[in-house]
């Protein structure tokens, strides 16, 4: 067990604890099964330990939602009961906001005010919005077409009904935030639910548990199993599990695809993204400076929507490369609990090293690489931030998901041509227009193949708007007033009364 400095603050207090899985309202050890160190990526140090849940700590999980999901004591609570007790989980995010921020700092390495606007801010918003939606479900009554035998009268109409079991998998990035994505549209319809948090990022997921128990959520409704891979898969793969909604890599996704249509579970899939920016001729480059630095290297580019190839108007593209390496000159570079850094690590030495080895790949190619000057520090997984100046199209930083502070830049001349190479990636997940000509974006946004299109603003996230990717970005679609749909099952009724 690591050694925890006494007087800690609650965060640094709860990351000391030795963590397992969440089964029926407690953490439970598992002690067959390995535990893995949970480390701070700003130093490298051990944050924590947790239990990784093994095939039989999935199934005790499993086995406590489809409890809870049978006996009714949360599918059956009326929907103004499930609403309140969401309101009081969003409640308590909030007044353990400080503690959660941290949290989520230490463990993912993101700034401290971006886990406090986003991770914490909006997610109490957003759990806030979908609580609402459970008292908003409503069936159909329907006009049947069917010619009625003399003195039969038939009455149709739809009922909706919470699918069961919920398994609920999320990437690092933004493990709170998306961790309440998985579960609470899941909870809000009346479904249970298992949370399966990575393997480098479990710790808000496991505090997020204990909320949900003090807001009133019964025990065995929301469970968490922390772990990697194989706990995955076998979260996946479980007979018992009616619908996954899964957020991570395409690579994965697919698997998690392959293990629902074997048990023939309903999955959701929102996947990665490599989305384009196009900065149009008319583009005021200083006002949109600050937004263009902001979709780029949030949370050091480790954003599914972040904007990762610039195309920019060649009459703005000196003006454009000389305001953003200028500001990447002037990034401070530091921990995440440092409000003033505005360069953080990356979740892992891991994915410091495959970003790394993406900017290799640029330096052979010849593509101009315009970095920070400073070195970025030795301890903690830092990279600094670079701009790729006109990397080919083929170009492993052009197509792939890096994951890491890179931006490319291409110049172009003519619009259709630009749309065309923005749609030019297996992905869809976003784009963004950059321009104050109201015909152009509308006829671009049009054009452009991706879930969604922001003008003027890139990667702005909102509960009412949905979310998802076109192409291999993914399958369906999360927020919005239709959230809960994906967790609720048709059942149509039909009924025979005398005419
Ligand atoms: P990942 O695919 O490696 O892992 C995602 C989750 O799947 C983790 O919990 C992981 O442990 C689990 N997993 C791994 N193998 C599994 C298996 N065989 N079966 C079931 N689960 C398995 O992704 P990551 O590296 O954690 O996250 C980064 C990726 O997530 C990026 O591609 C990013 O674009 C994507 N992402 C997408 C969105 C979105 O909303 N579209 C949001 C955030 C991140």
């Amino acid at each position: 067990m690591p050694q925890f400095a006494p007087n800690l603050s609650p965060a640094r207090n709860f990351a000391g604890r030795r963590l397992g899985a969440y089964i029926d309202g407690q953490i439970v050890q598992s002690p067959g099964s390995s535990l893995r160190d949970i480390f701070d990526p700003a130093t490298g140090q051990v944050l924590a330990q947790v239990f990784d849940s093994d095939a039989a700590t999935v199934d005790a999980a499993v086995a406590s939602a489809k409890r809870a999901f049978e006996d009714g004591r949360w599918s059956s609570r009326p929907a103004p009961e499930r609403e309140r007790v969401l309101m009081r989980l969003a409640d308590l995010i909030e007044t353990n906001g400080e503690e959660l921020a941290e949290l989520e700092t230490l463990n993912q390495g993101k700034s401290i005010g971006l886990s406090r606007f986003f991770d914490v801010a909006w997610s109490v918003n957003y759990v806030r919005y979908i609580a609402g939606l459970a008292t908003k479900v409503t069936g159909e009554t329907l006009d049947l077409s069917i010619g009625f035998p003399p003195g039969v009268r038939y009455t149709g109409m739809t009922l909706r009904e919470p699918i069961g079991v919920v398994a609920g998998i999320a990437p690092w990035n933004f493990p709170l935030a998306i961790g309440l994505w998985k579960v609470i549209p899941a909870l809000a319809a009346g479904c249970t639910a298992v949370l399966k948090p990575s393997e480098l990022t479990p710790l808000t997921a496991l505090r997020l548990a204990e909320l949900a128990t003090e807001a009133g959520l019964p025990a065995g409704a929301l469970n968490v199993v922390p772990g990697a891979g194989a706990t995955g898969q076998a979260l996946a793969s479980h007979r018992d599990v009616a619908k996954i909604t899964f957020t991570g890599s395409a690579a994965t996704g697919r698997r998690v695809g392959q293990a629902a249509l074997e048990n023939l579970s309903r999955f959701t899939l929102e996947l990665g993204g490599k989305n384009p920016a196009i900065f149009c001729e008319d583009v005021d480059v200083a006002a949109a400076l600050p937004g263009a630095i902001t979709a780029a290297y949030l949370n050091q580019g480790q954003v599914c929507a972040a904007a990762s190839r610039f195309y920019v108007h060649r009459k703005r593209l000196d003006a454009m490369v000389e305001a953003l390496s200028g500001a990447i000159q002037t990034m401070s570079i530091g921990p995440g609990m440092d409000p003033t850094a505005q360069i953080n690590p990356l979740v892992s030495a891991a994915q410091r090293d495959r970003v790394q080895s993406f900017l290799d790949g640029v330096d052979r190619s010849g593509a101009t690489t315009i970095v920070r000057g400073d070195a970025a520090p030795e301890q903690g997984y830092f990279v600094s931030p670079h701009l790729i100046l006109n990397p080919s199209a083929d170009a492993a930083v052009q197509r792939e998901e890096v994951f890491g502070p890179v931006l490319t830049i291409t110049p172009f001349d003519d619009y259709d041509e630009v749309v065309a190479a923005a749609n030019d990636s297996p992905y869809g997940l976003g784009a963004s227009i950059w321009t104050n000509d109201l015909a152009r974006s509308m006829r671009m946004t049009r054009a452009i193949r991706a879930g969604t299109v922001w003008v003027n603003t890139h990667a702005l996230l909102d509960p009412a708007m949905p979310f998802g990717g076109f192409k291999q970005s993914g399958i369906g679609r999360e927020f919005g007033k239709d959230a809960l749909g994906p967790f609720l099952e048709t059942k149509s009724v039909c009924i025979a009364t005398p005419a």
